[in-house]
């Protein structure tokens, strides 16, 4: 048995990254960036107004300034600006040549063609060329996620069809007899597939496409076939349940019949101890414990990893301590633990609340999860007030 640092170590070194493509800005949200973006020009482009004013020479001490002409933003100034003189202008528009001072139309007086000023001031009022970057700065690294403020920096760096991760393809079988359809009516012994679901809403918080998704009973030679129908349309083959060692626990030996190899089958965590992590060329399978909260917290504290470095991302590990608001009772365990929990923000501090959690199948304590309280091994129960990790996966 591994530890979590050694599984993640292992994951992050056998998966290779999936070759990047080129995608449509309007389609390119949530995506890896895979390119290093540079500035193509001077950013701004030219010297531009800051206000809305009168532009005029520096240090013209003119008691009246002739406005000799207007200039709007997007305009070419046609002509110069000597002393005596200024420039009707608006926030954004090019300078006028000779033109090294905005004095906002606050601080004027205007009649008859001329300004005075009412208030003097050095301040130029001047967003010069270049002063937010130099042409060819590096302005976004590969590997950077493009969200809201990514996204519209290239837009106006004019990169209509940046170099990103494709989707991750995942296929993605639910394995157990006793597993039936949400929609379904429980005849005795059954129990409703909560994993399919979670899986949905895992792929589409981590830029995952379901490609594939079925559940299939506990037959070996079932699940092989099944999967076979799928062999070059996924990166990411997620089995859920099967990973343990019971007779009927299959996932293994279907990995091993497809040609996979395995890199761990167990890691000393809890919830979540037998998983199985296996690669097959460009390919990665994991089978994933069966219980609904090992399954939450083996996706987030492992196959997400997984995700990141076939996107190309950074690893990412977003922990950071929080007051534990109320005490819990965890039973002290030898294995490093991971407990749903509901991260909130109280009086300008991060509380931290476990969520009910009886067994690991009790699934009920995942709703409301935004975070994951971390235990180490041998931990005891801390207190309340305590400073414990968490490990974000939601929001607050
Ligand atoms: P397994 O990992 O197959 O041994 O399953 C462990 C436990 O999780 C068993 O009680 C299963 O019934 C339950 N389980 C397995 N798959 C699912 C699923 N898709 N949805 C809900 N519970 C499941
Ligand atoms: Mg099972």
């Amino acid at each position: 048995m591994i530890s979590l640092t050694e599984a993640r170590t292992l994951i992050w070194e056998r998966i290779s990254t999936l070759p990047p493509h080129s995608l449509m800005l309007e389609e390119a949200y949530g995506h890896v960036l895979r390119e290093d973006v540079y500035a193509l020009e001077d950013i701004p482009a030219f010297d531009r107004s800051a206000m809305d004013g009168y532009a005029l020479i520096a240090e013209d001490d003119s008691q009246r300034l002739r406005v000799k002409g207007e200039i709007q933003p997007g305009a070419v100034p046609s002509f110069k600006i000597e002393r005596g003189e200024c420039a009707r202008i608006f926030t954004g528009a090019p300078l006028p040549e000779g033109a090294m001072q905005v004095l906002k139309q606050e601080d004027a007086y205007v009649q008859e063609g001329y300004v005075t000023r009412s208030k003097e001031s050095s301040i130029a009022h001047i967003r010069y060329r270049g002063e937010d970057a130099r042409q060819g700065d590096l302005l976004l690294s590969a590997g950077t996620h493009l969200e809201q403020g990514e996204l519209a920096l290239l837009a106006g760096l004019g990169i209509t069809m940046p170099m990103v991760s494709p989707l991750i393809r995942i296929a993605h079988f639910v394995t157990g007899n006793e597993i039936v359809a949400p929609s379904q009516t429980l005849l005795p012994g059954q129990i409703r597939d909560s994993n399919s679901t979670l899986v949905a809403a895992f792929a589409r918080q981590h830029q995952g496409k379901i490609v594939r998704q079925e559940r299939v009973s506990d037959d070996l030679e079932m699940l092989q076939n099944r999967v076979r129908s799928c062999e070059g349309e996924y990166d990411l083959l997620l089995i859920s349940g099967g990973a343990s060692v019971g007779d009927y626990d299959f996932g293994k030996r279907v990995l091993i019949a497809l040609g996979f190899d395995i890199h761990f089958e167990k890691v000393n965590l809890r919830p979540g101890k037998p998983l199985i992590f296996a690669t097959r060329g460009q390919q990665t399978a994991f089978v994933l414990p069966g219980n609904p909260v090992s399954h939450f917290v083996t996706m987030q504290v492992e196959v997400r990893m997984a995700m990141e470095r076939l996107a190309g991302a950074e690893a990412s590990w977003p922990e950071f301590k929080a007051k534990l608001a109320a005490p819990f009772t965890h039973g002290a365990s030898t294995r490093e633990s991971f407990w749903p929990a509901r991260i909130t923000a109280e009086g300008g501090e991060i509380h931290v609340r476990a969520l009910r959690w009886k067994s690991s199948g009790d699934g009920t304590g995942m709703a409301g999860a935004n975070a994951l309280l971390h235990l180490h091994e041998a931990a005891s129960a801390p207190a309340a007030g305590e400073l414990v990790l968490v490990l974000l996966i939601g929001s607050l």
